[in-house]
């Protein structure tokens, strides 16, 4: 294909010396049968692309930018960082404000340690977990993603608990003999893995809303299951909320479902668009990180002040009145819009939301679990993105993924999003035939 436009020859470039002409695959966009466009700025719920096209955003840098691109209080909080030194690697003020903030807005939390991304939080809590309890095994669920450590790049399997089979080459083998994965929203499937295993069980880690094979919202009993099952064995409870902290509540998910876990993994939101991961919970577990325990967890960037900054001008603007109601109001009618739409197009959707997250599954069925995810249309989905696309809106480009909604979508943007959909998938209905 020759090159047209400016995103067209930057990927060009780009794909001479970066793997794939992306620094994360998903954002190849090689499963909705497209290339990606280059952004050159983003205002709001805007992305403006390198050819001055300007998209409705719903990807949000895949989840951190509740509050919309360049949000006035995170840029001036950033700018002041960066004229009193952008590293110290030694401690600052921001570092106590953002842990303080944390602790407060999630009570489980009681100590918090902040590391770069996501992945480095659950390796990490991963690693506690073991060291606290002092047994080898992890039991995780089918299509929960929780970074890409080795340990838990564990493929699922179907049926019961499923012994590790690595998920990518380059995991030895041995490396994912101790993660069991299961299928989510399967309380039985735990019960008998954890009869099994249960004297081994370091930890279950379960996303409390998976976003990763799409968005599966948990049954009322899974939960407050595991949290029961993990009491009677002895495993402790990690919820990994890199992408549902500070998304669903100010304390999470967590806070929505009242479900207290051992550890929480944070990401995403609490870095304000720049890299900041996070890991915390009971004292008693906490306390066994080095310095003042055995378990071993560093960082030569961790606690950087300008992540530090912008994370705190987050929190803190996230701490005021009416937000997460506000939030709750777009999901809802982001939602209406996109039901109606189907409706009248008469392509079957199954739509999982939860607050400002979401996915439309190209399936009629009920998507409880990853194997009922992989039951999508995905070239549905694909026709789908492209036309979504064209009418100048952005979704994730692949059916398992979420959406998410921020404080700067307006209504009329909203209503936007509804119409393009409608025009989007009546297209759908004529080449798919869905
Ligand atoms: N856990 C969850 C639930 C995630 O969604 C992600 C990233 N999408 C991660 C962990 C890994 O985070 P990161 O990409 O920052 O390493």
């Amino acid at each position: 294909m020759v090159p047209n436009t400016i995103s067209e020859r930057l990927f060009h470039r780009a794909q001479a010396v970066i793997p794939g002409g992306v620094n994360s695959p998903v954002r190849s966009c090689r499963s909705v049968g497209t290339t990606p466009f280059f952004v050159k700025r983003a205002l709001g719920c805007r992305l403006e692309d390198e050819d001055g096209r300007i998209y409705l955003d719903y990807v949000g840098s895949w989840g951190p930018l509740i509050l919309g691109h360049a949000h006035p209080r995170v840029v001036e909080a950033v700018r002041f960082a960066a004229t009193q030194g952008t590293s110290y690697g030694i401690p600052c003020r921001m570092e106590v404000e953002l842990a303080e903030k944390v602790v407060s807005m999630v009570p489980s939390m009681e100590m918090v340690r902040m590391v770069n991304s996501g992945t480095e939080a659950t390796m990490s809590a991963i690693r506690l977990a073991r060291g606290y309890t002092g047994r080898p095994k992890v039991i995780k669920f089918d299509g929960c993603y929780h970074g890409h450590s080795d340990g838990l790049l564990v493929k699922g399997g179907s049926g019961l608990a499923t012994l590790g089979i690595p998920g990518s080459p380059g995991v030895p083998p041995e490396v994912v003999a101790h993660t069991l994965s299961l299928p989510y929203n399967d309380l039985d499937a735990v019960e008998t893995a954890l009869k099994a295993y249960g004297e081994t069980v370091a930890c279950i880690i379960v996303e409390p809303v998976a976003g990763n094979m799409g968005t599966v919202i948990p049954k009322p009993e899974f939960l407050p299951g595991l949290r029961r099952l993990c009491d009677t064995y002895g495993s402790l409870l990690i919820f990994d909320e890199v992408i549902t902290g500070f998304r669903l509540a100010p304390g999470g998910a967590q806070e929505r479902f009242a479900v207290r876990p051992d550890l929480t993994c944070l990401g995403k939101i609490i870095g304000g668009g720049l890299p900041v991961g996070a890991y915390g919970g009971r004292r008693d577990i906490m306390e066994k990180v080095a310095p003042l325990g055995d378990v071993y967890q560093a960082g030569t960037l961790s606690g950087n002040p300008l992540a530090m900054a912008a994370g705190f001008a987050m929190l803190q603007e996230l701490s005021e009145p009416g937000i997460y109601e506000s939030l709750e109001k777009k999901g809802e009618a982001l939602e209406a819009g996109l039901r109606e739409a189907a409706r009248l197009a008469d392509v079957p959707l199954t739509i999982n939301r939860i607050g400002s997250m979401g996915t439309a599954f190209f399936t009629d069925k009920e998507v409880s679990d990853f194997a009922s995810a992989l039951q999508a249309n995905t070239a549905a989905y694909g026709v789908f993105y492209r036309e979504m696309l064209a009418r100048g809106v952005y979704l994730a480009p692949s059916q398992f993924e979420s959406f998410f909604v921020s404080t700067a979508h307006d209504r009329e943007d909203l209503d936007r999003t509804a119409q393009a959909a409608l025009e989007s998938l009546r297209v759908v209905k004529t080449v798919a035939g869905s």
